[in-house]
């Protein structure tokens, strides 16, 4: 069985299927550090792809509060617990060995193939568990729960001060991660999975799946579901005909899903990236993806122990305990928020091009601007420009232009309670 190259784990990793890369890879940053959960996105696939009998309990996005909450529930804990039993205390990373190829160090644990691989009397792919009816039921559990850790004075203590809360939650938004090395494609037995060339988008041939529920078990996300109407498992499609241009509003560019261009937010940035000779993102210094993953390094993979090396990437949250941040995100996340607190020119430009335009951006330039402010951050001075970033389409033509400072429009009286 082939060995793979997974930078995320900064290492080869074994994955049981054949590795097959697209040209273009679907991929999004999300910062969590700008979800007000308002669920807008959730309604967006909701009310476009699974209205309808059957799909009552299945929502291929949702947002949920953590620590406690989850859809299904507790996924990633058990996940977490399964990789802890095929290799007990194993499960950390050498961040020394860092290098261009694994920008995060080296992870030394095993990943979900490789735990199923340690039991040979297991005759899955990978290690995995079939959430219970009851685990699916709700998708918002919990929702602003938040935990308090016993503080110097007591059990709220000084709670609200940074660089970390000793009470907190944040929103983590969810969605099928659209897998460089998809677990659900690898386990399922009837070969209905499939990574598309021209997009790296992952779909379930609804015509060859049977049903068997081997994805879902084996999916350490837990994003395919099963639909009892049709007898078949179903997921997130990355809203392809949109990716293709075929939404009349663009004109035929590719445009953001629906979950992505209904965030109110402002969180969420989605686009394509080239995917080189090697199977990995081609070096498009401006591409914004591109940019936020591999250069400015703001942005992180979820749990990237899991070693299905996914296409989803979070900014952290900065209030929350860097260990449980850690666990989730890999050891990259204390240079990722030291980076998003005090952001250069470059990435304080790119952060504004979230949620700017529905048509994906594809480059972007930036024109400098002028000075208008300074302050001291963690000691050091920081000065912020008002820079211009410009999106660009696939074709090269400019789509947006937005600049750091938002612009103050004041209204005329003659508009004074109007609308
Ligand atoms: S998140 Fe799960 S369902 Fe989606 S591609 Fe990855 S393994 Fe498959
Ligand atoms: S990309 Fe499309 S199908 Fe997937 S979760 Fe978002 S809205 Fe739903
Ligand atoms: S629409 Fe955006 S802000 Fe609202 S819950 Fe979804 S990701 Fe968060």
């Amino acid at each position: 069985m082939p060995e793979v190259y997974n930078w995320h784990l900064g290492r080869k990793a074994y994955y049981p299927y054949q590795e097959a890369h697209p040209r273009w890879q679907f991929a999004f940053v999300f910062n969590t550090n700008r979800c007000i959960a308002c669920q807008t996105c959730t309604m967006a696939c909701k009310s476009t792809w699974t209205f309808s009998k059957g799909q009552e309990y299945m929502w291929w996005n949702n947002v949920e509060t953590k620590p406690f909450g989850g859809y299904p529930q507790f996924w990633d804990v058990k996940g977490l617990q399964l990789l802890e039993e095929a290799n007990p205390g194993g499960q950390i990373w050498s961040r020394n060995l860092r290098s261009k190829e694994a920008p995060h160090g080296k992870y030394e644990g095993v990943t979900i193939f490789e735990a199923a691989k340690k039991s040979p009397q297991r005759e899955e792919v990978a290690v995995g568990y079939l959430p219970t009816e009851e685990e699916w039921r709700f998708p918002n559990i919990y929702e602003d729960t938040g935990v308090a850790l016993p503080g110097k004075s007591g059990w709220w203590g000084k709670g609200a001060q940074l660089p970390e809360h000793q009470s907190w939650f944040f929103y983590l938004q969810r969605l099928c991660n659209h897998c460089t090395y998809p677990a659900c494609l690898a386990a399922c037995p009837r070969k209905a999975i499939y990574k598309r060339p021209e997009d790296g988008i992952v779909l379930i041939d609804q015509k060859r799946c049977r049903g068997y529920r081997k994805c879902m078990e084996q999916c350490p996300y837990k994003r395919p579901m099963f639909r009892t109407t049709t007898g078949v498992s179903e997921k997130c499609i990355a809203c392809y005909p949109r990716i293709e241009g075929k939404d009349p509003l663009t004109n035929g560019l590719p445009m953001e899903t629906r979950c992505m261009t209904a965030c109110v937010g402002k969180i969420r940035l989605q686009g394509l990236v080239p995917i080189d000779g090697d199977g990995q993102w081609a070096t498009e210094r401006y591409n914004p993806l591109y940019y936020l993953v591999r250069v400015a390094r703001v942005a992180l993979p979820l749990y990237p122990q899991f070693g299905t090396e996914p296409n989803g990437y979070y900014i952290p949250p900065r209030w929350v305990p860097r260990a449980y941040l850690h666990q989730m995100f890999g050891p990259g996340v204390d240079e990722a928020i030291e980076r998003y607190i005090a952001p250069d020119r470059e990435l304080l430009a790119v952060l504004q091009l979230f949620r700017t335009d529905q048509r994906i951006i594809f480059r972007y330039k930036i024109e400098p601007g002028e000075k208008v402010f300074e302050t001291t951050i963690n000691g050091k001075k920081w000065e912020m420009y008002n820079d211009t970033a410009i999106g660009l389409d696939r074709d090269g033509k400019e789509i947006v232009r937005v600049k750091v400072e938002e612009p103050i429009h004041v209204r005329p009286d003659k508009h004074y309670n109007s609308i």
